[in-house]
């Protein structure tokens, strides 16, 4: 990091510490050259993700849309909280090692359900049945039924 009153290159960093708001690093340095002090803040990069919806539009990502999704579908199941947020971890490390700017919503959608499948069965199909949009009974059965026999 150059030195912003002499420009020589070589500072030294002397303290290091999270900012007040826990998402960048305050770090003073030293010039080797003038002596003087500065203060560079570094931050985490984040990566931006889109989710391509069904009409189209674009949206960022969000975690908690996922958390409710998984969250409405173990409603009154034998799920703990903390199945839960570990599911939505696992939800979420998926999509990102996709590596992909934007994911279509379908894809998105695919992914939890996978996860549900493991963790319980009623919620798997509560979740199905309202992505999907069955559109009648049978639909809905011939899902159930494909579920059942561990296809
Ligand atoms: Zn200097």
């Amino acid at each position: 990091m150059k030195c912003p009153y002499c420009n020589n290159p070589d500072t030294r960093v002397i303290d290091s510490r999270p900012a007040d708001d826990g998402n960048s690093i305050r770090r003073r340095r030293s010039c080797d050259e003038c002596g003087k002090r500065f203060t560079t803040y570094e931050k985490v990069e984040t990566i931006p993700l889109i989710i391509i919806k069904k009409d189209n539009n674009r949206e960022q990502y969000d975690r908690s849309k996922i958390e409710a999704g998984v969250l409405r579908a173990c409603y009154k199941r034998p799920v703990s909280a903390d199945q839960i947020k570990e599911t939505v971890d696992h939800i979420e490390t998926e999509i990102f090692n996709r590596e992909a700017k934007e994911i279509p919503s379908s894809i998105v959608g695919e992914i939890v359900m996978d996860h549900l499948k493991n963790l319980d069965a009623v919620a798997y199909v509560r979740f199905a049945s309202v992505y999907r949009e069955f559109k009648d009974v049978n639909t809905f059965m011939a899902e159930l039924k494909k579920m059942l026999d561990g296809n």
